[in-house]
Formats: C-alpha cells, sequence, structure tokens
C-alpha cells in the first residue's frame, strides 16, 4: 500500500500513558487504549506510517510497596503483574506497534543518557528538600500547596521530609511554556488547558528528580550520583523518546518525533503538560502536537457514569 506522504514528519506517533503496575488494569485502562487504539487504526485507514505505543511504568514506591507485602522483590513483581496487562492488550486485540516496559535496557539506557546530558548542560542541579511527601501519589509538594494540611491531589494524609536530591530547573521554562500552552490544538480539550494555565499563573517551582536509595531502591540509578534513583515520573516521561530510539541527539529522532497526540486520564494531565513539556525544553527537543485528556470511566452499565 502507498503511504500518503504527511507533512513535517513521517510517522503518526499515538501513545498512552503508561500504565502503573502496582495493581491490575481496570476499566480505565482499557477505555484509554480502547480510544488510542481507535485513532491508530483510523490513521492507517487513511493509508499514514502509524506508531501505537503503549506500556507499563515499572518503578516507583508503590511498585516496591505492593511487592513487598506479597514478599517477593519489585522484579518478580512486575514480571506477573505485566502479563495482566499484555493479556488486556490481546483481549481487546489492540493495534499497538510496540510495548514498553520501563525495566528494559532499552528505555533505562536513554534515561540515563537524559540525565547525563541534562546535568552537563547545569539543568539539574544538588539541593536539599524540606517539604511534604504524598506516598501514594509518590509526590512532594510545597508548604504552600497543601491543602488543609493534605495532599493537594489525593487528599490524603503527608508526611513531613527533609532530604539531600537533585532538582531539574523547572521553573526556568515557566514563561516559555506559558506562551505555548494557548497554541490551539497543543492541549485538549479547552477546560483542560485552562486548567494548566490557571497552575503556570503560579510560581512554577523547580522538579525533584531524584529519590535516595536509602528510601527507596527500586528505580533507575542516577548515572552521577550512585546514592540515588531517578524519581518515577522523570524515567516514566522519558519512554515516548526512549522507544523512538533517542539517543540524546535531535537526528535520532527525525520522522519520529514529535508525537501527534499523547492520550491521558485528566488526573496525569498536569505531569504531561508541564513536567514533560518542560523537560522537552530543556532538551531541545520540539513538545508533543497535542496531549488530549479525557474524563474518568468509572464503570459500564446502562447510563455510564462520566466525570
Ligand atoms: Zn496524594
Amino acid at each position: 500500500m502507498n503511504k500518503k506522504p504527511r507533512s513535517g514528519h513521517a510517522t503518526f506517533y499515538i501513545t498512552t500513558p503508561i500504565y502503573y503496575v502496582n495493581d491490575t488494569p481496570h476499566i480505565g485502562h482499557a477505555y484509554t487504549t480502547v480510544a488510542a487504539d481507535v485513532l491508530a487504526r483510523y490513521h492507517r485507514a487513511l493509508g499514514e506510517d502509524v506508531f501505537f505505543l503503549t506500556g507499563v511504568d515499572e518503578h516507583g514506591q508503590k511498585v516496591a510497596e505492593a511487592a513487598a507485602k506479597t514478599g517477593i522483590s519489585p522484579k518478580e513483581h512486575v514480571d506477573k503483574m505485566v502479563v495482566s496487562f499484555q493479556d488486556l492488550l490481546m483481549k481487546l486485540n489492540i493495534s499497538n506497534n510496540d510495548f514498553v516496559r520501563t525495566t528494559e535496557s532499552r528505555h533505562q539506557e536513554t534515561v540515563k543518557n537524559v540525565l547525563m546530558a541534562l546535568w552537563k548542560k547545569g539543568e539539574i542541579y544538588e539541593g536539599v528538600y524540606e517539604g511534604w511527601y504524598c506516598i501514594p501519589d509518590e509526590r512532594f509538594f510545597p508548604e504552600k500547596d497543601l491543602i488543609d494540611g493534605k495532599c493537594p491531589d489525593c487528599h490524603r494524609e503527608v508526611s513531613p521530609l527533609s532530604e539531600k536530591n537533585y532538582f531539574f530547573k523547572m521553573g526556568k521554562y515557566q514563561n516559555e511554556l506559558r506562551k505555548y500552552v494557548p497554541i490551539p490544538g497543543f492541549i485538549e480539550p479547552s477546560s483542560r488547558r485552562n486548567e494548566i494555565l490557571g497552575f503556570l499563573e503560579k510560581p512554577l517551582g523547580d522538579l525533584c528528580i531524584s529519590r535516595p536509595k536509602s528510601r527507596l531502591s527500586w528505580g533507575i540509578p542516577i548515572p552521577f550520583d550512585p546514592d540515588y534513583v531517578t524519581y518515577v515520573w522523570f524515567d516514566a516521561l522519558v519512554n515516548y523518546i526512549s522507544m523512538r530510539g533517542y539517543d540524546g541527539t535531535p537526528s535520532s529522532l527525525k520522522g519520529k518525533w514529535p508525537a501527534d497526540i499523547h492520550l491521558v486520564g485528566k488526573d496525569i494531565l498536569t505531569t504531561h503538560a508541564v513536567y514533560w513539556s518542560t523537560m522537552l525544553m530543556a532538551l531541545g527537543l520540539p513538545l508533543p502536537k497535542k496531549i488530549f485528556a479525557h474524563g474518568s470511566l468509572l464503570f459500564v452499565t446502562r447510563g455510564s457514569v462520566w466525570r
């Protein structure tokens, strides 16, 4: 079949988020994956070359905790859990072109290269983190972001924390990002774009991208400090370029990047629109053409509930 040339780059690239393997798949995973599959099949039907990526996120504290609970190693845990996600793809007849596991060396090597490049460019620095930590979310929050002393995201209890860590200079990209977000089509729907614009009204802090091994050893080692592993979100977001063969040079992504669509749930829009966008800016890479944040599908029955 003749492939229609597309303007700008050769391949229509669509992604789902990589799913977190601390638990079994649920209807929300099926929803995002089916939606992405429909888009991938539609673009193939138009005669376009399509690359559809999905996969799993296997690092982080929740995985380590889930493994400890059942008395097995994190690696044994993820090897077991990944099967149920792969089964889901089979059952739903999903047409993905690749499947990423963040424990694979092809991903880990790219994350280390990205960290090293940003460290050498001075985009990452050593600092002391003092603030609050939400264990279920694996996220740090400064005091001012807490709501009634609780996690602003999930409203659960947070714990005080003070430790040496590494930070990515996310804050310096605030103005650039504020100019970028209003570009039509970048973040959809418009209600979600407005959420991000609202988020960017407040000062944007730097991002803590490390975890001390003394507290969490299950992660990708920080290449310039053996006592630390990479924050799971920083690691996970890199999958979108590691699976396209990024080797640190823009030419390695020729025709393969930027993504046409990152399909995400609304709960992970900020990490994609803000963390990922600024990481790409620091790397000197173009931003995805579109980040589409959908609502949550809670269950399926007559008159399904959406919110
Ligand atoms: Zn939380």
